[in-house]
């Protein structure tokens, strides 16, 4: 009884104009075919510079399309050059954030402290977190690829509720998988998935494990998707290219 949830991360992509014809296109798609949006959940994560627009475009047309930031600042306000705080997201109507995607822990060195103490802040704000996870191409090829996804959890979710580990979302994307074209097997990505959920039954119990929403990401795209999504693990997608174009994106939301 985990509602499904296809979320597309547009990355450093698309200017806000090309955002307001993106979740335009998008609301059309979904609409014409009727989606049905209690049998999945559709989230775009723009970059900040769109938010506003995306917001505008939403409550205008009432759209039940929800909206996400990539990052957010552990501060609250004051001099942090660069940063977003998590009031200012709440101003925008965001109700979903990004932390500790792959890309910002090799490229801004965020470590799973970090990535954990956004989760909890987001989670704070109202806001619900999707906590990204994932190992390397060598991590893989030596086969410990479950161990380090699990070290990364514990260690951002150290110390956390179980009630409060239960509102989150964890997506595993493996790093190879990422704009590479080669997707994980479905096996794959249920192997990871089910390994997650395993720890978190044994660190926070069963009814936390039942109700955390676990997503794959990592050239996910219409063609695999309803293979990814049969494994009883994987409650959705953390979708890149495949998010920015309407017609894939809107396919793979009606995977069901
Ligand atoms: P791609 O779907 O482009 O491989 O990107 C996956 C991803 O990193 C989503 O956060």
């Amino acid at each position: 009884n985990r509602t499904p949830l296809m979320a597309g991360n547009w990355k450093m992509n698309l200017d806000h104009l090309e955002a307001n014809h993106l979740i335009q296109g998008l609301a059309m798609e979904l609409k014409d075919h009727d989606h049905d949006y209690s049998k999945c959940e559709v989230v775009v994560i723009p970059p900040f510079t769109d938010l506003r627009t995306v917001q505008t475009v939403v409550e205008a047309d009432s759209l039940s399309i929800k909206y996400g930031a990539q990052d957010v600042s552990i501060h609250d306000n004051g001099a942090y050059t660069g940063e977003i705080s998590t009031a200012m997201l709440d101003k925008l109507g965001v109700t979903h954030v990004v932390m500790g995607h792959s890309e910002r822990r090799e490229y801004h060195g965020e470590s799973d402290e970090l990535v954990g103490a956004k989760a909890r802040k987001a989670l704070d704000a109202g806001m619900t977190p999707i906590l990204c996870c994932g190992e390397a191409l060598e991590v893989r090829k030596a086969g410990t690829h479950v161990e380090f996804v699990l070290g990364q959890i514990r260690a951002a979710l150290a110390g956390w509720a179980a009630e409060d580990v239960a509102k989150i979302v964890i997506a595993y994307e493996p790093i190879w998988a990422i704009g590479t074209g080669e997707t994980a097997t479905a096996a794959d990505a249920q192997e990871v998935c089910s390994a997650i959920r395993e720890a978190l039954r044994a660190d926070f119990g069963e009814e936390t494990a039942e109700a955390t929403r676990i997503l794959y990401g990592g050239s996910a795209k219409p063609d695999n998707i309803k293979e990814l999504m049969a494994q009883a693990d994987v409650d959705g997608a953390l979708i890149g290219g495949a998010s920015l174009k309407a017609e894939s994106f809107a396919a793979m939301a009606r995977f069901y």
